[in-house]
């Protein structure tokens, strides 16, 4: 999304409200932009920043060819600053940092732009002193908070904002997006019931570790169909050495979780439309006939588990073990 017409075309609320202002020069001081990952927040972020800067516009829309837009794309402008979380927060001593940078840099212009991603994660310091940034009035100063979890802002910041509510992601939209762009239909299907992050999804197209864990996935269910006595092997010879770091098993937690939802889909016959893995369909359909749809369920809910013991920080050879003996059973 890189205009305020394409933005209108996935967001058009949000797209109407932000151009809405900037056509009658009422820029909030603050926005608080929340919605789900993949979006458009940053997106939105930057073109609201390029026309606050942009030394040639055309309406509402950015040149995006002048020194300002291109400076500010490659996230080089000395008057918009990007700030993120420093670990699991955005520390008071992040903010007062920005706050100095201002005050050295303010040779150009009195205006400043500074966008914060994951907002959720300010400190309340963090937060009071960004207040404070907001009440000065001296400065033409524009704040720009991303969250994907709009509730855990502090009420005292959201008051402040004018809040941006983006809709949640239409997959389909997404799917076509992906196509367009090059990725195949089949690999569309896929990557998009994984991500609805349009970057990731096409670095994962693009990725070798990504094409062999599907590999290694397909051999797995085919295992556990036909074999499942070597499954255990299987697991420690080839899908521990790929699948090792805590993401990467997450992601083999995932494939396999819409994998098996899709031999449920076959194994109920009429929902085929449902069906992610359209190219390996022969080897899922045939799993299908091998596991009944109750076992078929109790298997989705061992996969989630085994996804949250993950996260609860159990060893993963033995989260693996414990999945694949609960798959065999
Ligand atoms: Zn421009």
């Amino acid at each position: 999304m890189k205009t305020w017409s394409e933005v209108a075309e996935v967001q058009p609320l949000a797209s109407r409200i932000i151009t809405n202002s900037i056509t009658k020069n009422r820029i909030s001081h603050a926005y608080l932009i929340q919605g789900e990952r993949g979006t458009g927040k940053e997106e939105i972020a930057l073109l609201l920043a390029k026309d606050l800067f942009c030394e040639d516009k055309k309406g509402v829309e950015p040149c995006q060819q002048c020194n300002a837009c291109k400076r500010i794309a490659s996230g080089n402008h000395p008057d918009v600053h990007w700030i993120e979380p420093d670990g699991l927060s955005i520390k008071k001593e992040q903010i007062d940092q920005l706050q100095k940078e201002f005050s050295y840099s303010g040779l150009e212009s009195n205006r400043k732009v500074y966008i914060i991603k994951d907002a959720d994660a300010l400190t309340t310091n963090a937060a009071n002193r960004i207040l404070k940034f907001l009440e000065e009035p001296s400065k033409e100063t524009t704040a720009i908070m991303l969250t994907e979890n709009g509730q855990s802002i502090i009420s005292t910041i959201r008051s402040r904002c004018q809040i941006i509510d983006l809709q949640p992601l239409n997959a389909e939209l997404f799917r076509q997006q992906l196509i367009e762009s090059g990725v195949s239909e089949g690999s569309a299907r896929i990557l998009s019931a994984l991500t609805n992050n349009f970057n990731e999804a096409t670095s994962w197209n693009e990725d070798e570790w990504f094409a062999q864990a599907r590999k290694l996935m397909v051999q797995l269910i085919e295992m556990f169909s036909t074999k499942p006595a070597d499954a255990f092997l299987f697991i420690h010879n080839s899908w521990l050495s790929h699948f090792k770091e805590r993401q990467q098993l997450e992601q083999g937690f995932d494939l396999l979780l819409l994998a098996f939802k899709d031999i449920l889909y076959y194994h109920l016959g009429n929902e085929t439309a449902m069906i992610v893995f359209t190219s390996d369909n022969e080897k899922l359909e045939r799993a299908s006939m091998v596991f009944s749809q109750e076992k078929l369920l109790s298997i989705l809910h061992a996969i989630l588990q085994a996804k949250r013991k993950l996260k609860q920080n159990v060893h993963p050879t033995l989260v693996m073990e414990q999945l694949t003996l609960q798959i065999q059973r």
